[in-house]
């Protein structure tokens, strides 16, 4: 069970911000590591109150509390090292606000473990020369149609920071040793005076080990990661598009001085098709015909993902028309069923008629009476008033 945090400060629910830091401040000067030496319940209270007043003095942190309790947080703690770092983890700014004088030094990683050094890497620290997670990165893939529909496997390469082949990722060239750090002698902490307390913090220079790599490796200078180009498969499901996303984990960057990979985001770009336009799941194609197709009736065959479909055009089909292919689309991304296809049929006009054929066309007209009636009938009766 944690402790209530207006309890360990001591103070009622309805202290002002004044109050609260009268409080802490008191209970930080008394049970500050520097004056119990050794005394690991003051060390121990001093971080409790600590969490307590990073989390009443800030007010939306404070009515989060005040609702929910410690539940509210109870998905922070160390975070994932690195990056923007848990809800509540910037805990320069009480030194700074209680204790009066800038932070001074680097910033970033635990008051506790600036305090009281190491934290034994639990707390995932972004010290300076500590591991740290590599980017993530992204990657634009274009892919066809086809491939969009079907599922496919590509492969990519590209250049990015990898662990290091000659240290291993470690930053020591191989074969050398370790030395003491001159910095803090090997005790991993140097003391600095802050205000009014002397503070041992973290040394930087070894980042709390207390020891030193002998000499940096000569491939990477130490960082533990250097440019390679690398090829990784991607598998693409079926039914991706364009803005589609997809991650692979740990292959983004090599994190630095060994820490973890990042992931790579692999977005889809689906080109565009000679035939067919997407919408969703569904297909659209524009098939010209002939205007004695549409007339007398007839099949075509049309193009679709999966091969030829016939398609049953009625006689007396209209330019415009669109005729519905069931499940000739796109499958789902999620599965479980397919789009359609939409075919919509254009009437094509003859052009550059022979003698002889415009000899049959005039018959044809004047068999319609088409002279006399040039506009289609529907349209004339309506228009008809204009004409008057
Ligand atoms: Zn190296
Ligand atoms: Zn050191």
């Amino acid at each position: 069970m944690k402790e209530d945090y207006y309890e360990l400060l001591g103070v009622s629910r309805q202290a002002t911000k004044d109050e609260l830091k009268k409080a802490y401040r008191k209970m930080a000067v008394k049970f500050h590591p520097d004056k119990n030496p050794g005394n690991k319940e003051a060390e121990e209270k001093f971080k409790k109150v600590s969490e307590a007043y990073e989390v009443l003095k800030d007010e939306q942190k404070r009515a989060a509390y005040d609702r929910y309790g410690h539940a509210a947080f109870s998905n922070g703690g160390a975070g994932g090292g690195g990056g923007a770092g848990g809800p509540f983890h910037d805990p320069f700014d009480i030194f700074s606000e209680v204790f009066g004088g800038g932070a001074g030094g680097g910033a970033g990683g635990s008051i506790f473990e600036e305090f009281f050094g190491g934290g034994g890497g639990g707390r995932g620290g972004s010290g300076r020369a500590g591991p740290q997670r590599g980017s993530d990165l992204r990657y634009d893939l274009e892919i066809e149609l086809e491939e969009a529909a079907k599922g496919t496997e590509k492969e990519i390469s590209f250049r990015k920071p990898m662990q290091c082949k000659r240290c291993s990722g470690k930053g020591a060239e191989p074969g050398s040793g370790v030395v003491t750090c001159p910095t803090c002698g090997g005790q991993g902490q140097v003391t600095a005076s802050k205000g009014f307390f002397s503070i041992r913090q973290t040394c930087s220079s070894c980042n709390g080990s207390g020891q030193m790599i002998e000499k940096s490796c000569t491939s990477c200078g130490g960082e533990g990661r250097t440019n390679e180009t690398t090829k990784i498969k991607v598998k693409i499901p079926a039914g991706v598009d364009t803005a589609s996303k997809l991650r692979s984990g740990n292959n983004g960057e090599a994190g630095a001085h060994g820490g973890p990979a990042g992931d790579l985001y692999i977005v889809i770009h689906v080109a565009d098709h000679d035939i067919f336009e997407r919408q969703e799941e569904n297909l659209f194609c524009r098939i010209p015909i002939k205007f004695t197709l549409a007339s007398l009736g007839g099949t075509i065959e049309v193009p679709t993902l999966s091969g030829r479909a016939s398609l049953k055009i009625p006689a007396g089909t209209q330019s415009g028309t669109t005729f519905r292919l069931k499940g000739k689309g796109m499958p789902s991304l999620r599965g479980g069923y397919f789009g359609d296809q939409m075919v919509r049929v254009v009437i094509e006009v003859p052009t550059a008629l022979t003698g002889d054929q415009r000899q049959k066309l005039e018959e044809f007209a004047l068999a319609c009476g088409d002279a006399d009636e040039p506009v289609g009938k529907t349209f004339f009766d309506k228009a008809k008033k204009f004409f008057d």
